[in-house]
Formats: structure tokens, sequence, C-alpha cells
């Protein structure tokens, strides 16, 4: 089974979708307008019983607060109209987390994808020993237009469902050891769903390096969507997110890594520089960079394992 999976407690009367193990609404998402953003509530309101405070004390980190004034995001627009070169192809590793969170406070998340903060944090610390660096997966997309190479031992992480750990969890792990990932957050759950990314949150990944991409408005499966439904739930999301941050995502994460032509067709023809999906390997080229490999970090993955996982992927390292 593909990945992207996660399940949270949902709004009241959503069904399980017991094909994936995901939740979705019983009910049609309201449309959006472009410059309308889903109206946010408090979290508070969000849930009857409050939000765990997360203790990092064995990490040795402290949760930073949302900056009311972020810098910018930075992550690269994809260059409009530019196909990449048919002969000219990247080997990165792209990594795959959905949660980052003790599993105690990962509520109906399926364990598979619930890795601990003290191993993600081992698992960077032996990438950076290594020698690896990150890149967002838009300078990779970006990379990839302009034929640029990329250094030795780059890699990429890319965490999907836009969950709150991201925030309170991740990023001070990603900041300690200076490395970026990319986060693929479901639109239509922000300020919907609890335990979600707020707009404060996505500000402040985006002031802080990370990059927001696209992981559709509802987290529906998209080979089965009409054209409009299609539009609706890569083209919408990405507003609504671009509404959030101020910048539009510049690559797409596809639910449950399900994708079909059509899906390839609409993310390229809505903007989108690059997509991914859940793969063995590590290959970004003119022909496949709307179904790109991921590879999933779950937590049995090692630190030794994971740096090795890499190793095999890269040609040469
Ligand atoms: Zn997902």
């Amino acid at each position: 089974m593909a990945g992207c999976t996660a399940v949270s407690p949902p709004a009241a009367g959503a069904p399980v979708n017991a094909t994936e193990g995901s939740v979705t609404r019983s009910q049609p998402t309201p449309a959006r307008t472009l410059s309308q953003p889903p109206s946010t509530q408090p979290r508070e309101s969000q849930s009857a019983t409050p939000n765990p405070v997360p203790s990092l004390s064995a990490v040795g980190t402290q949760v930073p607060e949302p900056s009311p004034s972020p810098n910018p995001p930075s992550w690269p627009s994809p260059v409009v109209g530019l196909e990449p070169s048919p002969a000219f192809v990247l080997q990165v590793p792209i990594l795959m987390y959905h949660r980052i969170v003790p599993a105690d406070l990962a509520g109906d998340s399926l364990p598979g994808l619930v890795v601990s903060p003290e191993l993600f944090d081992a698992q960077l610390a032996a990438l950076q020993a290594a020698g690896w660096h990150t890149v967002t997966l838009a300078q990779i997309s970006q990379a990839l237009q302009l034929g640029t190479a990329l250094p030795p031992r780059t890699f990429a992480i890319s965490i999907d469902d836009g969950w709150d750990d991201g925030y309170t969890y991740a990023l001070p792990i990603l900041q300690r050891h200076g490395f970026h990932a990319t986060y693929y957050v479901i639109a239509g759950r922000v300020g919907t769903w609890k335990n979600v990314l707020t707009p404060a949150e996505l500000k402040a990944l985006a002031a802080a390096g990370m990059e927001i991409g696209d992981h559709t408005l509802d987290h529906v499966g998209l080979p089965y969507l009409s054209p409009v439904g299609l539009h609706v739930q890569i083209a919408t999301s990405a507003d609504v997110l671009a509404g959030f941050v101020g910048k539009r995502p510049a690559t797409f994460a596809y639910p449950s890594g399900r994708y079909d032509l059509a899906a390839e067709e609409a993310v390229q023809a809505d903007g989108f520089g690059m997509a991914v999906i859940e793969g063995w390997g590590a290959w970004e080229s003119a022909a496949n960079r709307f179904a790109v490999p991921r590879v999933r970090v779950s937590p049995s993955t090692t630190p030794v394992g994971l740096v090795g996982m890499l190793q095999r992927l890269e040609p040469g390292s």
C-alpha cells in the first residue's frame, strides 16, 4: 500500500475509508474562491480535548513560537514552459515521512507512519555525520528544469499530510541539523481538523526555509476524478495554501501515491514543476518528473540503516 494514509480523529460524521485506512469527509467540500482561503477557527474550538503539550526534553529541543512577521517563503517557483532536457537526469534520494511524534500522541495514525522524535533526530544526526545535506523538492525541480547538477550526498526530506507535529517536533530537529524539508499539506484540513498545522505554523515553516507543497484539498484518490475535480484538488488547493503562506506551491504529492496519466497532465497544466509518489529509487528526469519516487522511512528504519540506504540509492557515494 502506498503512503499517505495517516489518519486522525476526523470532524464529526466523517467515515473511515476502509480501503486506505484513511479518513474522508461524508460531505463535499464547500467551494472556495481563490481570493478567499477557508476560514479558520481557534484551535481550542476544534476539539473537546485540548492538544497535548509535547515535551521535547528527550531530544533537548524547545518548541518555537510561530513568528507573526516571518520572512517570505524562499522555495523556487517552476520556470513556466521550460521542459527539462530529456538527456538530463538527477539521482537525488527523497525520503518520505508522515508523522514525527511520540507514539502515544499519534492518535489513530497507522503505527508504520509514526517515527518518534528521538529516532528522527538520530536518523538526521547519522545522515549529517555521513556528509549528507538537503535540498527541497522545489530545488530538485528547478535543478531538473535548468539542467543543473547537484553535489554528491544531496538528499531531500518530505513530510506528508500536514500534521502539527511537523512544526512542534520536526522543525526544531531539522534546524538543529541544518536540514530543510518539504511539507505536503492537505489544504482543506488547515483550520478544520485538529492536530493539523495552522496558517501561522505554515507561515513559520516557510519562513524557516521549509517548502510548503500541495497534497490536494481533501486527500482523495485522483484517478477517479473528473477534470474539474482534478483541478479543484490540485490547483484550488495550491491557491488556498498560497493564501496562507504568500507563495504558491511548486511541487505536488499524490494522495496515497495514486495517480494516472490524467492526474499527471493536470499537475503539469496547473503549473507544478514536479510531483512525487512512493517507490524505491532515486531518479528525477524529464520522463518521470510528475511521478518521482520517494522512499518511505518507518519506525524500524535505524540511523545506520538509513545511511546505508541512501548510499545504495546514490551512485558512486
Ligand atoms: Zn497523504
